[in-house]
């Protein structure tokens, strides 16, 4: 089973995919925490996909379908797979679809989440994280008990580069002129695109999403 998390930053993939893939016992391949991780490592990758994440532009096409072939690649074929923060152009879903043959699988649903962008920006410029910990915040939904210090490991957050206001506009920007496009694209496919509404409490996008993907490919049998 492939199922592609499609969505403006900020709109909630990241947390909303990583439950999904927990409650399900999925694999999930999240490009920017690929990126994010090469740059920590200082690898090669890492290297040359800098300038653009801290710019809000999309690393070029072929060094994200490289990333992902290979992971894929790696990854036990019998669990299911979700790709959040990927495909981002409609030359990485047309990648995708050459790709994912070779590993016997197809993409079976796209979970398509929305919120508005006053919603959006202010959920990315108020998200600060904790290296130490893990936990992310939100300065306007979710705070710390101490302004700027983590809950659990009393040290400073940290505001990802690309989560600054002006660099969130251009990411917003990038969206709707690269991304968005492959609604269409996934509309015009076999996979059934699922709209969710991500302007909601999380455990209810999340439910919504579940609901949606047990009627669209009944994963009854795959719960915990
Ligand atoms: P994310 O964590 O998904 O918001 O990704 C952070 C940044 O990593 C993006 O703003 C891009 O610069 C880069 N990135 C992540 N995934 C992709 C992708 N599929 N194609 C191109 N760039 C990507």
């Amino acid at each position: 089973m492939v199922v592609v998390f499609l969505g403006p930053p900020g709109v909630g993939k990241g947390t909303q995919g990583a439950m999904l893939a927990e409650a399900l016992d999925w694999d999930r391949l999240a490009t920017g925490d690929l990126l994010r991780e090469a740059r920590r490592r200082g690898t090669e990758l890492g290297r040359q996909a800098e300038e653009y994440m801290d710019a809000g532009e999309l690393v070029p096409d072929s060094l994200i379908v490289a990333m992902v072939r290979e992971r894929l690649e790696a990854m036990p074929a019998r669990r299911g797979v979700l790709f959040d923060g990927f495909p981002r152009t409609l030359p990485q879903a047309e990648a995708l679809d050459e790709v994912l043959p070779e590993v016997d699988r197809k993409v079976d649903a796209v979970v398509l989440l929305e919120a508005p962008d006053e919603v959006l920006h202010k959920r990315i410029s108020g998200r600060r994280h904790s290296p130490e910990s893990g936990r992310v915040y939100n300065i306007y939904f979710d705070p710390p008990e101490q302004e700027g210090i983590c809950d659990e490991a009393g040290t400073p957050l940290v505001h990802r580069e690309d989560d600054h206001p002006d660099t969130v506009t251009r990411r917003l920007e990038v969206y709707r002129e690269l991304t968005e496009p492959l609604v269409d694209f996934y509309d015009a496919s076999p996979a059934p695109v699922l709209r969710i509404d991500g302007n909601q409490e999380m455990d209810e996008v999340q439910a919504s999403i579940r609901q949606a993907l047990d009627e669209a490919l009944d994963l009854g049998a795959k719960r915990e």
